[in-house]
């Protein structure tokens, strides 16, 4: 199975504490299935984090790459250098990227272009403020990300996307289950009907997933996984995250 879990461990994480997810995580998970698991730490853990998940089968990504390939781009990562490093998928787009960094959905394609490119799993996030939920924008909202960040895209392409309502990130709110799922079909639709050439592997749901929700949400068709922050970082939260996925998906 493709990604489907993807733990977002953002500006967290010391070699402690890796090894300590690990533990928990391992000593929680009931499942032999760890291909569908991925885990995004911060690019400098990369290394560290694949000593103590050895040959388990859980993939290493990141959670930015840099727009342009090489050069003059102080600070950044680029696609090449994630590929180089063995690492499989890229979180592209995420709302803190876009809020923190104002990344545009200019910069959102140049990105998806790169790791398309090399190879990596672009693992595109969309999703609506809290305003534009209370407008009834959502829809809008995402079909107008969608199009900006896929149409410069080669028809080849494959990819991800996160659905992740801004206000649901971090604020243990979460939409109803069976609205996200209606996203996600439509999400699924827009991209079929606009970019019938992308290959779109999955669409999985982010904002305040927990081991309390998480057969709510996966018990719903088109909720494919999930892309999970708080509760990702503690190992055997995300091990029974895990474990509910693998019962019912
Ligand atoms: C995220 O930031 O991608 C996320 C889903 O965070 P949380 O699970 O903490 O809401």
């Amino acid at each position: 199975m493709p990604l489907r879990l993807i733990a977002n461990w953002k500006l967290n994480g010391s070699l402690e504490f890796n090894d300590q997810w690990a533990e928990n995580f391992f000593k929680n998970f009931s499942n032999s299935n760890l291909k569908s698991i991925g885990i995004a730490p911060a690019s400098l853990y990369i290394d560290h984090i694949r000593k103590v998940i050895g040959d388990s089968g859980i993939e290493i990504g990141v959670q930015n790459i840099c727009d342009v390939e090489s050069g003059a781009r102080t600070g950044e990562i680029s696609a090449t250098m994630i590929k180089d490093l063995g690492c499989k998928f890229s979180l592209i787009g995420h709302s803190e990227r876009r809020i923190f960094f104002n990344e545009s959905n200019q910069t959102i394609s140049k990105k998806l272009i790169l790791a398309n490119n090399n190879s990596v799993m672009p693992i595109l996030c969309i999703g609506e403020s809290a305003e534009e939920n209370e407008r009834n924008d959502t829809h809008d909202v995402l079909k107008f990300q969608i199009d900006e960040a896929l149409k410069d895209l080669f028809e080849a392409s494959s990819l991800i996307i996160a659905y992740e309502p801004v206000w649901a990130i971090g604020s243990g709110k979460i939409p109803n289950p069976e609205e996200i799922n209606s996203v996600h079909k439509m999400i699924k639709d827009v991209v079929q009907s606009r970019f019938p050439k992308i290959d779109l592997k999955s669409v999985l749901y982010g904002g305040s997933v927990s081991s309390e929700n998480a057969s709510s949400l996966f018990a719903q068709e088109h909720i494919d996984g999930a892309l999970i922050g708080g509760a990702s970082l503690d190992g055997k939260e995300f091990a029974q995250i895990a474990n509910v996925f693998n019962e019912l998906k």
